[in-house]
């Protein structure tokens, strides 16, 4: 066949360890063989980060505000193990924070489902996308140990520095305690809203986002009311798509979420986020089974695999060993970003490849051929599953393609 075209570049980051080990498989095997693949190539693996002084990781997220459109491979945040490791010259920040900031982005993750893979709540047939608030709150807070005696405000100033309001959070008479003080930006809150809107609206799901603000009337009342005036905008084209948007507390929201048979979108402050993606992860069965994108407000989308860069199989790997680590979410990664970049330069080909890896990577392991994590979580009548290793993963999934 004669190779597809694109039409526009899309903005590749490589990444570290194991995964690196699956990026160049997954394009050898299953891409370009078939596209004619157009990328803007950023290495972002840790010794090139170390080398640019991290410049390439600014460089890859400013071209990603040019482009649209990104793929990111799995990357080490460096810690103190790592600097030695690596020989490097400064603990280089999360690249995926680096990213985050300057796309201002809202991360949508989404577990992929195959037939045979059970999740561990069983009404749970469709995915649950889960978006979490990447700013302020808790994350943002400061706080201080209350002695004895003391006594803790809340005072707000004006811009000249004039006292505007002074309230009386809790007199430590009776002993010491402790304080915290958080707060989020009217701003954030309203473009993660708009995220969350756009997201639901183009993936044609309902969505659900929860508060407690029965209890949190002022702050958690703001996302309420924000919510609010930001889904007006978006009212008419949700009845057009036949989709919903339910405000509720975050208690009953998790009670309709466990419930539920999935295929909803579920917005989550920032804390709620943090745990309730770790939950539904878990759930729905293994980590290599978890996409993640990343959307910014003016529309511009960075797709990559929910999980890290799988060390200790890397370190199997280096010693000649070999692995079974699980592909999906890094060809998916791909597949979202060819997906989107078909669909904003009109080239309905390219999208339509992108489906068919998909459905082959599915088929795959639906016919029993999958990697070590899903064997415990395969069950399908009459059918066994075979462990295969990482590479003859991908030769099957090509096979089929
Ligand atoms: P991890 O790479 O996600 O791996 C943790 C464990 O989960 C693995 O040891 C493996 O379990 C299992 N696992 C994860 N992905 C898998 C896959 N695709 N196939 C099969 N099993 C998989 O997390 P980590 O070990 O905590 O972190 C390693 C490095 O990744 C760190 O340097 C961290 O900074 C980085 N990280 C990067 C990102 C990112 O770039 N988005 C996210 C998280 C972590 P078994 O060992 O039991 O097989
Ligand atoms: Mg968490």
């Amino acid at each position: 066949m004669a190779k597809i075209q694109m039409k526009t570049p899309i903005v590749e980051m490589d990444g570290d360890e194991m995964t690196r080990i699956l990026w160049k498989d997954i394009k050898e095997i299953l891409l370009l063989p078939y596209i004619d693949l157009k990328t803007e190539y950023y290495d972002l693996g840790l010794p090139n980060r170390d080398a640019t002084g991290d410049a390439v990781t600014v460089e890859s997220a400013l071209a990603t505000k040019k482009y649209g459109v990104a793929v990111k491979c799995a990357t080490i945040t460096p810690n103190v193990q790592r600097m030695s490791e690596y020989h490097l010259h400064e603990m280089w920040k999360s690249p995926n924070g680096t990213i985050r900031r300057i796309l201002d982005g809202t991360v949508f993750r989404a577990p992929i489902l195959a037939e045979g893979i059970r999740s561990y709540v069983p009404t749970w047939k469709k995915p649950i996308v889960l978006a979490r608030h990447a700013y302020g709150d808790v994350y943002a807070a400061v706080d201080e140990i209350a002695p004895a005696g003391s006594k803790a405000y809340l005072v707000l100033e004006d811009e000249k520095g004039k006292e505007v309001s002074r309230r009386l959070v809790h007199d430590f008479q009776d002993g010491a305690g402790v304080v915290q003080g958080m707060h989020n930006c009217e701003g954030s809150i309203r473009s993660f809203a708009h995220a969350c809107f756009r997201y639901a609206l183009e993936a044609r799901i309902p969505m659900i986002f929860a508060t407690k603000d029965t209890i949190s009337k002022v702050y958690d009342g703001e996302f309420k009311r924000i919510f609010a005036e930001v889904y007006a905008e978006y009212e008419a084209q949700f009845e057009r798509a036949g989709i919903w948007y339910l405000y509720t507390l975050i208690d009953d929201a998790v009670a309709r979420v466990v419930r539920s048979e999935g295929g909803l979108l579920w917005a989550c402050k920032n804390y709620d986020g943090d745990v309730m993606s770790d939950m539904v992860a878990t759930a729905y069965g293994s980590l290599g089974m978890m996409t993640s994108v990343l959307v910014s407000p003016d529309g511009k989308y960075e797709y990559e695999a929910a999980h890290g860069t799988v060390t200790r199989h890397y370190y199997k790997h280096l010693k000649g060993e070999e692995t079974s680590t699980n592909s999906v979410a890094t060809i998916f990664a791909w597949t979202g970003a060819l997906k989107k970049r078909g669909e904003m330069d009109g080239t309905p080909a390219l999208s339509a490849f992108a489906e068919q890896l998909e459905r082959a990577t599915i088929r795959t392991i639906k016919e029993g051929e999958m990697t070590g994590d899903l064997i415990p979580l395969f069950h399908r009548e009459g059918v066994t599953p075979k462990k295969r290793s990482s590479k003859e993963f991908l030769l099957a999934i090509q096979s089929r393609l």
